[in-house]
């Protein structure tokens, strides 16, 4: 069975444990590859690796670096069939969701920091007459990137490609359950011939492999991706030790629909916001408001539209939704339908598992769900569920819809449904949420801020954001 070991200084290394954990394939419920289980030696081990090779890889010309990360994803985009496939089997989506979303973003986010890294500039603040004050802008050693399962290269690629673009070597880790294209990662980078050390690639548990990469003195800064209770530990970790944290956690996301919106088009992309990845997309809108005069029509024409959606294998191109990532994760998902049917809900369409015949039989499928008539501030309207589970609500006025979309600890993105202009504007001032879109969902300019208010998180990705993250600015000041 292929292991999957760790990549530190340039060469692929096994565990200092010499154990590996399973790696579990969600459409069939069964082992299908073995990863390195990393403990405190091999985070160490790469950490130095990284240091060595921080002074050539800062030291390199932009242009240099560009050209590595041209290269990976270059590399990337020549093999996006073999990484699609390698995608859907350790995550369970559906192939064709990783072929058009997963492997065409992380050609992208290499593509886009390798550029970006070009255009990036830094500020003057001249005192007239008397003196210049010029900002420079240095990366800041070793960084440490921890990602989650759910888009799995994409949010990975994510953080290492600025990181490594603003000068920085990394030491990242893919989260336990789809670890499986961060390996294929590690190869590209090994073809790309991209200098030993630069990356390194730490599998294993978030407790053994995560916790003292967070705890590393040598880490300068953290960027992470997951949830909001994994995020607020590494907060009291980092925090004392003075480390720069980037955080992007969980969401419960308000989906806004008023009378006057195109209503085909949203109910197309609501179909999407919902449901897309299995629901477990941390933008996904799982709180549905509909303005009450077209309550009845959407209920009926989404319960209807979202009951014909075919659950299944992966591999099946006609298929929505593929399997949850993990046994434990739908175990999650069916605790928080139950507390929703003890907290009053109706289940309106899906709510049970799926056991697909043959060899699929023991992977983890579950119905699309839509559940109506629970209060705004119950657990099961509040609690981030992470997979495809929707509730609905009608409404009467804005103000009522606001006080309800920013009810709960969570503030990542909103989107409305509207054409009236002025409404739109005046909502996406006042929602509580890092994102707002209108008349759309995960429409994305990589350029834009990307990231969450409240307990979805701390700090901005994307776009020159992450690089002001990745760089410490120093001010001089030249008198005259
Ligand atoms: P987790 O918080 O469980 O894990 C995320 C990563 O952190 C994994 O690599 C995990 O390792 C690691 N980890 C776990 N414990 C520690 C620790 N003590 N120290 C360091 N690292 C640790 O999240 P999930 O993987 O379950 O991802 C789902 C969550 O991610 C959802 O809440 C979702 O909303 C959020 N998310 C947020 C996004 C955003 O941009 N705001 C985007 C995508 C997802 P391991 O898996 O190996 O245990």
């Amino acid at each position: 069975m292929l292991k999957l070991n760790n990549y530190i200084d340039g060469t692929l290394k096994t565990p200092h444990s010499g154990t590996y954990l399973d790696n579990i394939h969600p459409a069939t419920g069964k082992v299908y590859s073995l990863i390195a289980d990393s403990t405190e030696e091999d985070i160490h081990q790469a950490v130095r690796a990284a240091q060595t090779a921080f002074p050539s890889w800062s030291g390199l010309s932009l242009k240099e670096r560009h050209n590595y990360l041209l290269r990976i994803s270059q590399l990337i985009a020549s093999k996006s069939k073999a990484l699609a496939k390698a995608e859907s089997k350790d995550n369970g989506k559906p192939l064709w969701l990783a072929e058009q979303v997963d492997i065409p973003r992380a050609v992208d986010n290499f593509e886009f920091f390798a550029t970006s890294i070009l255009h990036f500039s830094s500020e003057s603040h001249q005192m007239p007459g008397r003196a210049i004050n010029y900002t420079l802008r240095k990366p800041l050693g070793v960084v440490g990137c921890i990602s989650p399962w759910n888009l799995p290269l994409y949010l990975f690629s994510w953080k290492i490609a600025p990181a490594l673009a603003a000068g920085n070597t990394v030491v990242a880790k893919p989260s336990e359950i789809t670890p499986m294209t961060a390996y294929l990662l590690a190869e590209i980078c090994i073809e790309a011939e991209l200098p030993p050390g630069v990356l390194n690639i730490v599998f294993g548990s978030g407790l053994k492999a995560g916790d003292p990469l967070v705890r590393h003195p040598d880490v300068k800064a953290i960027s992470f991706t997951g949830g909001t209770a994994t995020g607020r530990h590494i907060a009291q970790v980092a925090a004392p030790m003075f480390k720069k944290l980037s955080l992007e956690l969980g969401g419960k996301n308000p989906n806004i629909i008023f009378e006057d919106c195109d209503y085909d088009r949203m109910l197309k992309v609501t179909l999407r916001s919902s449901f897309a990845n299995q629901g477990q997309i941390c933008l996904c809108g799982s709180r549905i408001f509909i303005e009450r005069p077209i309550y009845e029509r959407f209920k009926r024409d989404f319960v209807e539209q979202t009951a014909s959606m075919m659950v299944g294998d992966p591999n099946d191109p006609n298929v929505h939704l593929g399997a949850i990532v993990s046994e434990q994760h739908l175990e999650k998902i069916l605790s928080y339908i139950e507390l929703a049917r003890e907290e009053g809900g109706r289940i309106l369409t899906g709510g049970k598992r799926v056991y697909p015949a043959g060899e699929l039989k023991g992977g983890y499928y579950l119905r699309p769900t839509i559940i109506e008539g629970l209060d705004y501030h119950c657990r099961t309207n509040q609690e981030e569920i992470f997979g495809p589970v929707v509730t609905i609500t009608p409404f009467d006025t804005e103000a009522e819809v606001l006080a309800m979309a920013n009810s709960t600890p969570y503030g990542l993105s909103a989107t409305i449904w509207t054409n009236d202009l002025a409404r739109a504007h005046r909502l996406a001032e006042d929602i509580e949420s890092g994102i707002v879109w209108i008349n759309s969902w995960l429409l994305r300019d990589l350029r834009t801020p990307f990231g969450g208010t409240k307990q979805s998180g701390v700090g901005r990705e994307g776009g020159m954001e992450v690089l002001r993250f990745f760089t410490e600015p120093k001010n001089v000041c030249v008198a005259y």
